[in-house]
């Protein structure tokens, strides 16, 4: 398992605070994190420390109150929201918990939108989803609905739609917490072959420590700052 000097994703001093009662509670107190690309990071943190709010800062989806999100050498604090969204769409693919797919469409037709938003051409839209479809083990199920596929598959299913405009930067929040173990070890080998064999990079926040030690680095969230486990 190798990954490049170059840097995908760097988050500088993040601070995020939310109100609570008359006083606020300090999720991100000055949080830093390199991602390397290629890089995959496991983040393993108890619930309510910041890890979905680390994520979504990371994935411009929710501002920080202070610091810094540098995509490669870029820093993306003070840009417009269209250019938030740009980079958005192009450079960074999330993974949730519940895999938000479209119910009236096609696992492929789910793969083949955020394509054809970016201006693919139907035809080359299929042709990339059925292909990531069928690296996942799901090219006998390009035709399903998300409703006829299990918690596994919807999730590679996911997975597939937050990589089929190859970004830089994978987002992955607790990807595999719905699913049985020996199901979420599936989806979770599906994910690290794709890190590997793209030079994606990868933080995924997870509470599997089996999992977390398939990556190349695990981290976790303590008094608001990223701590490196091992
Ligand atoms: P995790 O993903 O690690 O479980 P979160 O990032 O979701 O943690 O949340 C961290 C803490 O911040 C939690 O205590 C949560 O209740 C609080 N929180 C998250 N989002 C908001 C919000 N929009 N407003 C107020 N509090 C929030
Ligand atoms: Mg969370």
């Amino acid at each position: 398992m190798s990954y490049s000097a170059n840097v995908a994703l760097r988050l500088e001093a993040l601070e995020r605070r939310y109100p609570q009662g008359s006083g606020t509670l300090d999720i991100l107190q000055g949080a830093n994190l390199v991602v390397h690309e290629g890089q995959s990071v496991a983040l393993v943190a108890p619930s309510g420390t910041g890890k979905s709010t680390l994520l979504h800062i990371a994935g411009l989806l929710e501002h920080q109150d202070a610091g810094e999100v540098y995509l490669g050498e870029r820093p993306t604090a003070g840009l417009p929201d269209s250019e938030r969204t740009r980079i958005r769409r192009l450079d960074i693919g999330f993974v949730y918990q519940f895999h938000h797919l479209l119910p009236e469409f096609s696992a492929a037709e789910n793969v083949m939108l955020p394509q054809m938003i970016r201006g693919l051409s139907k035809k080359e839209a299929s042709r990339r989803a059925a292909e990531l479809l069928t690296y996942l083990g799901l090219g006998q199920r390009l035709k399903h609905r998300p409703g006829e596929l299990s918690g596994g598959e919807q999730q590679r299913v996911a997975i597939a739609r937050a990589v089929a405009n190859a970004p830089r930067v994978l987002l992955a929040d607790e990807p595999t917490g719905n699913l049985d173990p020996r199901t979420s070890a599936h989806v979770f080998g599906a994910l690290s072959q794709l890190v590997e064999a793209t030079g994606l990079s990868a933080i995924i926040a997870t509470h599997n420590l089996d999992l977390a030690a398939q990556m190349h680095r695990r981290v976790t969230l303590r008094d608001g700052l990223i701590v490196e486990l091992d």
